[in-house]
């Protein structure tokens, strides 16, 4: 089926305005109008009943004791490593968002990192275990795109080295581990993002799980400067609170979001049900068991088979009006901010990944229908890459 031509070829574009890339899940009802009228008038906008019933429902639906809301899952992920008062190295992916390297460097630690596996792009248990070194101080794992890492596997290696486990899991709320348990539930502590692209959004936010009280105690504290309520800090803490408007937001999104993660999975499931067969194209795998949030819905582009490398591809798709983005390339090692710390390790699947991702457009409102052009104008556009390439149509970036 070589009919119509794509837009690189002069072909018309499968979007005549442009596909964004991701929207935020928000609810739009009266509902929530009225309820931040509520808070607004009653002059209480920070530190109200708004954050304690957000953070007892998410207890509830996360079956974990105790949730602490912060303002960001960066703040929470500084403040979380700043309570734990460790010293050394910590061992993360450099397959991941920047923040979870910039919160390792903001306590003065040094991130080691450590590679992954090549099929589910999360940290591999094995290539963690050889990355800690006698200064290991912490693992940080990361559930990349919203799919659960082998959190099992990595605490039995923080175990087995007496360090804790912490889980950067900004983009996994609503994610389900293969043994049926949710995410948010695993290692010492789980850290969430609510800003506008995670599966769950209060505006901006964040959120801190864990089962020690000692530790969620500490956490309150260190989100008001480490001020314990008499005005003699034990910590030093920064003001990493939640405000109300973002806790009512994020209380009327908790409410709808089981349907909202439920369009999304199965947006992402068609997804790679039509990309599947297209040569050269690639998708993350999920564990067995497991469940995503399909924070990002990643493909990989393999030149030698789709006639296309990934750049091409994407400008190729800009053209028809689906936007892309390379997710995560250059990883966090390779960043000119960890020029000075860059990694002594080599990482050769984190290397290799980088450079074959692409990030396409998923959100929850999208029209299964939208799905599918996209996967069409992956397919027509691999179909005529050699045409394409012969065209100089497009540029080619890498
Ligand atoms: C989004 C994201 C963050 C940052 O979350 P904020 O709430 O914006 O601070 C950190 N780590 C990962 C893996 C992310 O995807």
């Amino acid at each position: 089926m070589r009919s119509a031509l794509p837009a690189a070829l002069g072909g018309s574009p499968a979007f005549a305005s442009q596909l964004p890339l991701s929207r935020p899940s928000i609810p739009t009802d009266l509902d929530l109008l009225e309820a931040f009228r509520r808070v607004v008038e009653s002059g209480f906008i920070t530190k109200g009943s708004q954050l304690a019933s957000f953070e007892s429902e998410l207890s509830d639906y996360l079956e974990i004791e105790h949730v602490v809301a912060v303002s960001s899952c960066t703040s929470g992920l500084m403040l979380l490593l700043r309570c734990l008062d460790l010293r050394g190295d910590v061992v993360l992916p450099s397959f991941t968002f920047m923040a979870s390297g910039h919160v390792v460097r903001w306590n003065g630690l040094r991130p080691v990192f450590a590679d992954i596996d090549p099929e589910t792009f999360n940290m591999s248990p094995e290539d963690t275990a050889a990355a800690v070194g006698d200064s290991c101080a912490a693992i940080m794992a990361v559930h990349i795109f919203g799919t659960p890492c082998a959190s099992d596997d990595l605490a039995a290696v923080a175990d087995r080295c007496g360090v804790p486990l912490i889980v950067d899991a900004a983009p996994a709320f609503g994610a389900q581990y293969p043994d049926g348990t949710k995410v948010g539930t695993k290692g010492l502590a789980e850290v969430f993002s609510l800003s506008p692209t995670k599966s769950l959004t209060a505006g901006e936010g964040g959120l801190i799980t864990t089962a020690d009280g000692g530790l969620a105690k500490l956490l309150r504290d260190a989100r008001e400067y480490g001020n314990p309520g008499d005005f003699n800090s034990t910590i030093i803490g920064m003001n990493a609170r939640m405000p109300e408007l973002s806790a009512t937001l994020g209380l009327h999104s908790l409410r709808r979001f089981p349907e909202w993660l439920g369009c999304r999975q199965e947006l992402a499931a068609r997804y790679r049900a039509n990309l599947i067969g297209i040569d050269g194209i690639g998708v993350q795998e999920i564990p067995a068991g497991a469940s995503s949030t399909f924070k990002d819905l990643c493909i990989t582009v393999r030149t030698e088979k789709y006639g296309l490398s990934r750049g091409e591809l994407a400008s190729a798709l800009a053209l028809e009006g689906v936007a892309s983005r390379a997710y995560f390339d250059p990883p966090v090692h390779q960043q000119s901010a960890y020029r000075e710390v860059g990694s002594l390790r080599r990482l050769p699947h984190t290397d290799a990944v980088s450079d074959v991702v692409l990030t396409l457009p998923l959100y929850t409102q999208m029209a299964p229908s939208d799905v599918d052009r996209v996967c069409e104008a992956v397919h027509r556009i691999g179909t005529f890459a050699e045409e394409i390439r012969a065209s100089r149509s497009i540029d080619q970036p890498d």
